[in-house]
């Protein structure tokens, strides 16, 4: 007989004790646009985070086009400082900068943040500032997003048709600087060569920090099954997006996300898969109209999982999991566990 709900939230509440690890929330760039409103990071999204029993969140900088390329740094820099500003105001999250800092952390019940920088656009051509991104925190570089900079091109939301070219000189010289000052190098969004060119270029084991499979949702923007294979042989763990299950809406479920999870484990095994949720329904919600067709025309509609949009829904995935019959210490694994093996190394 299968257990009914109540019964299950004590068997949730024991598998989220040690706090989720989702390592790619755009958490920065509202932040930076809400500059003028000091406190959201209490207000908004402790909450969410509470209610989801959120451990650790790789919280993304990212810079939107519109201050390319002349305030890509400067407004790098403020989304990291605005960051600093907010986690002041509380005692209940860290920005960490090691593994040691994550456990301290957890230890005192805090939610553990680690900065993350999706694109390297701030960066420009110059190699220097990256270590000074490193000093501020930063511990996961991806190289792109889904537009050209100087390191690389970014996979296109689409089957094919992605820039045939891979890493730049620079790029090259990013992945090295990552390795030597010790940030993890994240391979989503970038091109299916500036793939490969990682993989065969990098030491250490490289990670996609929030993707889905392209058996469900066939684009380059998206893995296939050759690389989820290879982040698997580097000892790497891929992050399962919420936000590109599926191009149809119907399908875009609770349920499909968890096809995608399980067709990674089909491959690699449980140790090779974790959570990278993307959540950004709210993002999209504060554009006008005008932009968000913008965006869909440039990249692609996302269809939102309705009851999983937000870190408070945490529960509804975990209880989903149990539902599907995985064990306990699978659900551990996806949760919590694969990705606290690569922080290890910080
Ligand atoms: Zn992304």
């Amino acid at each position: 007989m299968s257990e009914t709900r109540e019964s299950l939230d004590p068997r949730i509440g024991r598998l989220h004790a040690h706090g989720i690890v989702d390592l790619h929330f755009d958490l920065l760039i509202d932040l930076y646009e809400k500059r003028n409103q000091p406190g959201v990071l209490i207000s908004h999204f402790l909450p969410e985070f509470e209610a989801g029993d959120m451990g650790v969140i790789g919280v993304a900088i990212y810079v939107e086009d519109r201050y390319l390329p002349e305030l890509g740094l400067r407004v790098a820099l403020d989304q990291i400082a605005r960051l600093y500003a907010e986690v002041e105001q509380t005692d209940r999250f860290a920005i960490c900068k090691t593994f040691a800092e994550i456990t301290r952390a957890r230890a005192a019940n805090k939610i553990a943040l680690l900065i993350t920088m999706e694109g390297v656009e701030p960066l420009g051509e110059d190699l220097n500032l990256l270590r000074v991104f490193y000093e501020l925190g930063v511990r996961m570089v991806g190289l792109t997003h889904a537009r050209r900079n100087a390191a690389g091109s970014g996979g296109i939301f689409a089957p094919t048709g992605s820039p045939r070219d891979g890493l730049t000189a620079f790029g090259r010289d990013v992945v090295r600087e990552c390795e030597r000052l010790g940030i993890i190098v994240d391979l989503a969004h970038i091109n299916p060569r500036g793939f490969e060119d990682i993989v065969a270029l990098s030491t250490k084991p490289v990670i996609i920090s929030h993707t889905n499979v392209r058996k469900f949702y066939d684009i380059e923007r998206n893995i296939n099954d050759e690389q989820i294979k290879a982040i698997s042989q580097r000892g790497g763990v891929i992050g399962i997006n919420a936000i590109l299950v599926s191009p149809n809406p119907e399908e875009s479920t609770l349920d499909r996300y968890i096809d995608h999870i399980e067709h990674v484990i089909g491959l690699i095994g449980i140790n090779g898969v974790g959570i990278g949720f993307d959540f950004c329904e709210y993002l999209f919600e504060q554009l006008p109209p005008g932009v968000r067709e913008e965006l869909a025309t440039k990249l692609t509609t996302p269809h939102f999982i309705p009851d999983l949009t937000n870190h408070s829904h945490a529960r509804n995935l975990t209880r989903k999991l149990i539902e599907r019959g995985f064990s306990d210490g699978d659900i551990e694994k996806i949760l919590h566990g694969n990705w606290m093996r690569i922080l290890e190394e910080l």
